[in-house]
């Protein structure tokens, strides 16, 4: 497709207009190709090489075409398929984390969110360092040691400076036997220098959501405020891999757009990652507009049925096996039930989506930026997830022993991670166990530990893990890891 380069360092040349179309047409197309699927879905199988297991992933083109299709024993076929991925991959481990709003202040005009600079009768709120103190212990009692901390684009109250000094307070705050270990960070698209900043702050995954990759629809959406610029958002990751942040995190808001547009762009950037920097991107977030104040997504005609949503997911996970995948309170416990085994590898839990709402039980959810379907607390969360037969994981490892960008990557894609993942979700419930769960989860979480700690292939991990755990119910020693 002319001017198509994955590439090039310019938005419009590898998130390519003519070739979303185009691939969209082929897809079409070939939906009832059955050859062709079958060869795209013998492709994706993961195999055993003398490295480890080995999945080649999918181009955005062959992707769009399994999206495409909707032969019910063909969809199915990929439904197993994605959840063999994730089983290679991710085992049956999921990792825990919540939002933190620093603050809703906001210059930009995004026409689905309730932070949008128009909306006069939403409170703004902004965290003080002290505010910021009395959040993360709370998120510590809770148990949550991964969090996500979001914030409005205003170069007057959420300057790089508050964001940092935020990073700085939240990593100093040391609780009973609590400790936040790792910051991911979603704020506005930024200059290099900034992302400099921020990777010097010790963040982990720089998260930015597209919204959406249709130019013409972007500038609709995002009609005021510096937002407005789509290249210049839609660059951002290279900047920030410039900026030395080597785990960035996509993500569209699917609703605003039509949804095969919005997966073959965001695959075509992921390829653009890879083309460029050698590293796709960290994770990919999969959120769908929800209702706010202010906001009434049925304005939005471009809404996915849950079963489109769970394709979308069991897709994902085909094309690029080696990406986290990330799945928020915004889904409902149902949905969310219905998508983990597909492929989702890490969730929130219980979040709050208000500036302040974890210090402030009672805060009125006026500041929410969305609704929050999934209001269960996390020892609820964690117990339903060992139900469904998963382990819920609160690793930080990686980032802190500099397992990050393709150091992690070339871990990941010869399937040894596994042999640090698993390990390190045992010895991570473990702590949660003990400091923070109910008793009826302790009793579950440690049967639990008990079979898994059986799986773990090479004996010296096993030994060495159960010594860790003893030392973590016998004593107030934390944060072991492999
Ligand atoms: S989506 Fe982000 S940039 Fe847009 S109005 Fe909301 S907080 Fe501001
Ligand atoms: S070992 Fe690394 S990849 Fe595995 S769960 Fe922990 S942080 Fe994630």
């Amino acid at each position: 497709m002319k001017n198509y380069n994955p590439e090039s360092r310019k938005a419009e040349e590898f998130i390519n207009d003519g070739e979303i179309l185009e691939t969209i047409r082929y897809a079409e197309e070939n939906s009832r190709n059955i050859p062709l699927i079958d060869s795209i879905l013998e492709k994706a199988r993961p195999r055993m090489t003398e490295g480890g297991v080995h999945c080649a992933g999918l181009t955005h083109r062959e992707a769009s075409v399994l999206l495409a299709c909707d032969i019910p024993e063909k969809v199915e076929e990929m439904y197993r398929l994605a959840e063999q991925i994730k089983q290679a991959f991710y085992g049956n481990r999921i990792v825990m984390f919540a939002p933190l709003y620093l603050s809703n202040y906001c210059v930009n005009g995004c026409v689905y969110c309730p932070y949008h600079l128009r909306n006069r009768h939403i409170p703004r709120i902004k965290l003080s360092q002290d505010d910021i103190r009395r959040e993360v212990i709370a998120l510590q009692d809770m148990g949550h040691k991964r969090l996500a901390i979001e914030a409005g684009e205003d170069p007057v109250n959420n300057p790089i400076e508050y964001i940092l000094e935020c990073i700085e307070t939240i990593y100093s705050i040391r609780h009973k036997n609590g400790a936040i270990r790792r910051v991911n960070v979603n704020i506005a698209a930024t200059t290099v220098e900034n992302y400099r900043k921020l990777k010097d702050a010790g963040i982990g995954t720089y998260i930015l959501f597209q919204e959406t990759y249709h130019r013409q629809s972007y500038l609709e959406l995002h009609p005021t405020g510096p937002k407005h610029d789509y290249d210049y958002h839609t660059e951002a990751m290279d900047r920030a891999m410039e900026g030395g942040i080597d785990d960035v995190g996509l993500g569209v808001l699917f609703g605003l757009e039509k949804y095969k547009y919005e997966f073959a762009g965001l695959l075509m950037h992921a390829e653009h990652l890879e083309a460029v920097h050698g590293v796709g991107p960290h994770t990919i977030s999969v959120p769908r507009v929800k209702h706010a104040d202010d906001i009434d997504p049925d304005v939005f005609d471009n809404s996915l049925s849950d079963d489109v949503f769970e394709k979308i997911i069991a897709c994902i996970r085909i094309a690029v096996p080696y990406t986290g995948m990330i799945i928020s309170t915004r889904e409902s416990r149902e949905v969310r039930e219905r998508v983990l085994h597909l492929g989702v590898s890490q969730i929130s839990g219980a979040s709050r989506t208000t500036v302040g709402g974890y210090a402030e039980e009672e805060r009125p959810h006026d500041s929410e930026q969305f609704d929050v379907s999934d209001q269960r607390t996390l020892d609820e969360v964690v117990r339903w997830l060992m139900q469904l037969g998963c382990i819920p994981s609160f690793c930080t490892a990686c980032y802190r022993e500099g397992r990050t960008g393709d150091r992690f990557m070339s871990l990941c894609k010869s399937g040894q991670i596994q042999n640090c993942c698993h390990p390190n979700a045992l010895m991570t419930l473990a702590e949660y166990l003990i400091d923070y769960a109910g008793e009826d989860t302790k009793d579950m979480g440690f049967a639990l530990i008990e079979r898994e700690l059986e799986k773990i292939p090479r004996d010296k991990t096993r030994v060495i893990a159960r010594q860790h755990i003893k030392d973590i119910m016998e004593s107030n020693r934390r944060d072991f890891r492999f």
